[in-house]
């Protein structure tokens, strides 16, 4: 990188190497002039956010400067991977500012869940997490459903306020922010890039029209989420685009389950039953024996077990063993973040291991559907 080179637009250091991380600008525009960031240059000529990440060290002293203004705080999470990428310390690093919670990706769920049930689970596990939102609205942000009741709420709890969106990347915050822009805000005044207080990050100001604006501030990169340690070739499979059609499996124990070659299931102990399968339905999942999954592991991972392939796996962090037992009589998930769930409807307990990279957040909860 070159850090003698600052943006013209924002001031942010520039550099050639990452285009996800603040300041990237393609080297072929390093010959342009005035050399904008390729962000600055999308919001100059489309009229369009685009997400950048940075690090939780960057990202706490961000919301700490949020911490020392008077606003709404919009905290964008996915349904889909709702543990892994809830800001659980939020309420304590933007001080007295209240919290609006957008759940997004409600596209993703069986069309026969009721939203009214999803909504009381996203309040009970917020709650169990740490987080205290004045509010809590689901949607859709790139279907384009529950946009308007997402707008009747900015409008409710900002009272005259500032707006900072916050979130962890992949969840939508970009394809939200646009639509905010295009539906929402004050568009005879022009998109603009300032610096958060105290920060060397640059915010996209979105004008709104008493004067007040609102503010996209970079993603977090959570590591614990398995969309981050994949390449991204993989993502595609991972990441569900549809609606998920749940697959339901009969199991004894000592059977496995292999999730395309980047998780494995174990039913060590228990009673037959069945364990429902909520993950992106272009994963490839193959049923075994236990006794014999090692073996079938090193012999056909990335091939006969399905993506990552071999050389994508090189990559990826080597799995950890959970072992997780499910109480009797509770319906509980097996998370696994970035991933999705297995929901357990054990009326007779169940012993289970589960192998994911090292890093991955793996647990159970109270059951989604
Ligand atoms: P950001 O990193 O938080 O800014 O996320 P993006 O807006 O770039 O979106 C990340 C991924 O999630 C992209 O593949 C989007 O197409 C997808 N996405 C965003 N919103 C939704 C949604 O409401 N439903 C679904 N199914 N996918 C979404």
């Amino acid at each position: 990188s070159n850090s003698s080179l600052s943006c013209g637009g924002c001031g942010v250091s520039l550099q050639t190497e990452s285009p996800e991380l603040p300041g990237y600008v393609p080297q072929a525009a390093l010959e342009r002039e005035p050399i904008i960031c390729q962000r600055c240059f999308r919001i100059k000529h489309y009229n369009e956010a685009a997400s950048v990440a940075v690090d939780q060290d960057d990202f706490l002293r961000l919301l700490g400067a949020i911490g020392g203004t008077s606003s709404l705080v919009v905290h964008i999470v996915d349904l889909y991977d709702f543990e892994g990428s809830l800001i659980s310390g939020l309420s304590r690093f933007v001080g007295n500012n209240p919290v609006l919670l957008v759940v997004n990706k409600i596209d993703l769920l069986p069309k026969s869940l009721n939203t009214n049930r999803v909504r009381n689970w996203v309040q009970q596990q917020a709650k169990a997490l740490g987080l205290r939102p004045v509010d809590v609205v689901l949607c859709s942000a790139k279907r384009n459903i529950g946009f308007e009741r997402v707008i009747e709420a900015l409008d409710y709890h900002r009272k005259g306020r500032d707006v900072y969106v916050v979130g962890a990347t992949n969840v939508g915050k970009s394809t939200l922010i646009n639509r905010l822009i295009s539906d929402y805000s004050d568009m005879e005044q022009e998109l603009t890039t300032s610096r958060y207080p105290g920060t060397t990050l640059d915010a996209i100001r979105i004008p709104l029209d008493d004067g007040k604006a609102i503010i996209d501030t970079p993603g977090i990169v959570y590591t614990s989420r398995l969309t981050e340690v994949v390449p991204r070739s993989f993502l595609g499979a991972l990441l569900p685009d549809k609606p998920i059609k749940p697959l339901v499996y009969q199991l004894n124990d000592g059977q496995t389950l292999f999730i395309g070659s980047i998780v494995r299931f174990d039913f060590v102990k228990g009673k037959r039953q069945s364990f429902t399968l909520y993950l992106s339905n272009a994963l490839n999942i193959h049923r075994t024996k236990l006794e014999r999954a090692d073996e079938l592991y090193q012999e056909h991972k990335g091939e006969l077990l399905g993506a990552p392939s071999e050389e994508e796996l090189a990559s990826v962090p080597e799995w950890t063993r959970h072992s997780l037992q499910v109480a009797k009589g509770s319906k509980q998930d097996v998370f696994v973040s970035g991933l999705g769930w297995i929901s357990v409807n054990s009326t007779q307990g169940a012993q289970l291991d589960v192998y994911a990279p090292k890093g991955v957040k793996v647990m159970l909860r109270p059951s989604l559907v």
